[in-house]
């Protein structure tokens, strides 16, 4: 990820490393293409999606009601639940409750949640290992890497350089092929023994129904399934927003989220628990609900959007400026469009993530694609409004300021209006060819001709011709 830095300063790096841009171009068409084909199945998609927007919207307008009815039936079943206002609170209850189950080492399921509180760190710092046990996680773990896409966190490397890795850091791993079987196989054998010497699991979750308690992972290599049921304590953190109210609904999510991510009719892997069954799977589950910006995101009738998200990572396949840039570029755990429009307001729309509503071209390939029908390009527009509102409001550049206070008083008046029109058209005639301007501008402005041809002022304005009708 690029840390502390504004969007702009990162994609410019990231777009001088041509192996990055053909990792990214050959994976996002791969799985986009699939997508369209699943999805090309469906004659009622558009009713599907419809029916996955209304549910999202409706559990966010009662979001405390529902997250209230799941602790309930998460407690009913044996279950426990934690509340966590922020990334610390969630962490320290993490780490509590490994300690108290003696533990030292922890295995984990693929988690955004886990990622964006930054877990593995703060779980080291307690003395305590954790082991990603997801094929991409584990190479971006072992890379000491950071993920660059929600649903394949280490889409920025080639299976030569992931052989690479394994053989300089993996057991038994040195002679190993880039054949992509090889490559499970060396990934398999040395996460098993991780596998069978945990006492405790953690996992995300991609929802949680109110209803019932029951919680749900889906994945495609059976890594997710031998976390959540192998060891004695299983953890689960999850984001508020992931509650669902019933198992209706999630028959709906269930259809919409694999077509929509990995291209695929269902998820080889989909894990439902509930609470805890007697001697069957891990006898103590502990639930820690994620709040860490969230409920201020709520409180945004159009950012809120962004919590709608079921993190298919459609969006992000058909970005083209996702494609060339890849994810580490948007410094967030959510990069393309989703992160652009969730990571500013999880960081209430402070610090470098604000650069990121102006990392789209606006072409709305995000929208049509999003299976809960998130208006990504409107959210963007509403977020850069914001950004400008909240910068108007501080501390504007003095040369800024004085820019924009002599455009409004230009556009306010039709008299001042027409003097610039002729203004500008006499200052660019010496710089006007076949009807383009070709120098650069000077100071500025030369960030309008940096890398797009401006035309020229035409000869007449339309006023102009108006009159003289
Ligand atoms: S915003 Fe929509 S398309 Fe993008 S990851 Fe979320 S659900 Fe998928």
């Amino acid at each position: 990820m690029n840390g502390p830095r504004r969007f702009p300063e990162a994609a410019r790096e990231a777009l001088g490393d041509s192996q990055l841009r053909a990792n990214l171009r050959r994976a996002t068409h791969t799985i986009r293409d699939r997508r369209a084909a699943v999805v090309a199945e469906i004659g009622e998609w558009e009713a599907l999606r419809e029916a996955g927007r209304a549910i999202k919207e409706a559990t966010m307008r009662h979001l405390d009601v529902h997250l209230e009815a799941l602790e309930r039936s998460v407690t009913d079943r044996g279950g426990v639940v934690h509340w966590a206002r922020d990334a610390a609170e969630a962490n320290a209850t993490v780490a509590r409750l490994v300690h108290e189950a003696g533990a030292r080492e922890v295995v984990k399921v693929k988690s955004l949640a886990t990622d964006e509180i930054g877990l593995n760190d703060a779980l080291a710092a307690e003395g305590i290992t954790a082991h990603e046990t997801d094929l991409a996680e584990l190479i971006v773990q072992l890379a000491h890497d950071t993920p660059s896409h929600i649903l394949v966190p280490a889409i920025h490397r080639n299976r030569a350089e992931i052989a690479a890795l394994f053989r300089r850091t993996l057991p038994g791993a040195q002679g190993v092929s880039d054949e992509p079987a090889a490559l499970a196989e060396a990934a398999r054998r040395f996460l098993r023994e991780r596998f069978l010497g945990a006492r405790v699991g953690v996992s995300g979750a991609n929802f949680a129904v109110a209803q019932t308690g029951t919680v749900c992972v889906v994945e495609s290599e059976g890594n997710g399934r031998m976390c959540t049921t192998l060891p004695e304590v299983l953890i689960t953190v999850m984001g508020i927003e992931k509650v669902i109210p019933s198992l209706a609904d999630l028959g709906v999510m269930l259809q919409l989220l694999p077509r929509s991510s990995t291209g695929e009719r269902m998820n080889p892997y989909t894990s439902l628990w509930t609470g805890v069954a007697p001697d069957d799977g891990p006898q103590a589950f502990h639930l820690v609900l994620l709040d860490n910006g969230r409920t201020d995101v709520l409180a945004d009738a159009t950012g809120r959007q962004a919590l709608h998200c079921i993190r298919c990572s459609a969006c992000l396949n058909v970005c083209p400026v996702y494609e060339r840039t890849g994810g580490h570029a948007y410094g967030d755990t959510y990069p393309g469009p989703i992160g652009a429009i969730l990571a500013p307001q999880l960081h209430g729309m402070r610090g470098p993530t604000t650069s990121l509503p102006w990392a789209s071209t606006l072409c709305g390939a995000c929208a049509d694609v999003c299976p809960v029908g998130i208006d990504i390009p409107g959210v963007l527009i509403h977020l850069r409004g914001r950004v400008v509102a909240q910068a108007a409001r501080g501390d504007v550049p003095a040369g800024e300021r004085l820019g924009m206070e002599a455009m409004a008083r230009v556009f306010s008046s039709r008299r001042r209006y027409e003097a610039a029109q002729r203004l500008a058209r006499a200052g660019a005639r010496p710089l006007a060819r076949g009807g383009r301007i070709e120098h650069r501008l000077p100071g500025p402005l030369a960030g309008w001709t940096m890398s797009r041809d401006l035309p020229a002022p035409p000869a007449q304005t339309f006023r102009e011709w108006w009159r003289a009708r």
